[in-house]
């Protein structure tokens, strides 16, 4: 299993953005105001399903999942998963061939226009080899619904959150 997981509970988030920001101020300058999105949030619905009316914010970010079909993919071998479960795709190795684009069933890999290259959530190593947070999960966002850290203690936290919500 993981031993780092970044976990967000869609259900309960604002459609804020706060993330969305604060992952564009760690990756891109302030002038790459169009550059390429790590993470993205965006609303589904307002829609129609079984007679009620719903909506969500959904936030697209890679998931850094166990068996990364990514990685097998990349002819270049740009991406790769730790040992810790963090799943990182190197531009600089990275040619461009969109494979991983395509394999990746959560649409977590864009690709970069700039660089033309693919890029993705490399869940802010460069911090938590510091032993610090990501970017997105570092006490910003208002709903409280971004979790980082260890994936069966995420579990319980929410577990926990649903319980006193009544949900
Ligand atoms: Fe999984 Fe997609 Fe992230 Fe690869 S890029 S680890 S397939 S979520």
């Amino acid at each position: 299993m993981n031993k780092y997981a970044l976990i967000i509970e869609e259900f309960a988030c604002w459609g804020c953005k706060a993330c969305e920001v604060a992952c564009k101020q760690e990756y891109n300058p302030v002038d790459a105001v169009d550059g390429a999105k790590y993470l993205s949030v965006w609303p589904d619905g307002p829609k129609v399903t079984n007679g009620k009316l719903d909506f969500v914010w959904r936030v697209n970010v890679c998931k850094h999942c166990e068996e990364p079909p990514c990685v097998q993919v990349c002819p270049a071998e740009a991406i790769t998963k730790r040992e810790d479960g963090i799943v990182i795709l190197d531009s600089e190795k990275c040619n461009g061939c969109r494979l991983c684009i395509d394999e990746c069933p959560y649409h977590a890999i864009v690709f970069d226009d700039e660089n033309k290259t693919a890029a993705k959530c490399n869940l802010c190593h460069h911090r938590v080899d510091k032993g610090l947070y990501p970017a997105c999960a570092d006490n910003i966002c208002l709903a409280h619904c971004i979790y980082f850290g260890d994936p069966a203690g995420i579990e319980n936290q929410i577990l926990e959150k649903k319980k006193v919500r009544g949900c």
